[in-house]
């Protein structure tokens, strides 16, 4: 089963992660910067993903992809 994968170099640290929304089952985390002030990484439980590819299809930085 293909699961999601982000690459931190693409990801665009959106104000609002439509990745983090779509996940059914809430495995993606947006953490705030180290300042508290910024949005910093998006993090995917890849142990609980359920391969769905909807984090995938909304990523505006297409960051995410199914492996
Ligand atoms: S939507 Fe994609 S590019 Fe934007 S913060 Fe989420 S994972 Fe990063
Ligand atoms: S593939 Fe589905 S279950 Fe896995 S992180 Fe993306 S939205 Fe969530």
């Amino acid at each position: 089963m293909a699961i999601a994968k982000i690459d931190l170099n693409l990801c665009e640290k959106c104000a609002v992660c439509n990745a983090m929304l779509a996940c059914p089952i809430d495995a993606i985390t947006h953490h705030w910067s180290e300042d508290l002030v910024r949005n910093g990484p998006v993090e995917i439980d890849t142990k609980r993903c359920l391969g769905c590819g909807k984090c995938e299809r909304v990523c505006r930085g297409k960051a995410i992809t199914m492996s």
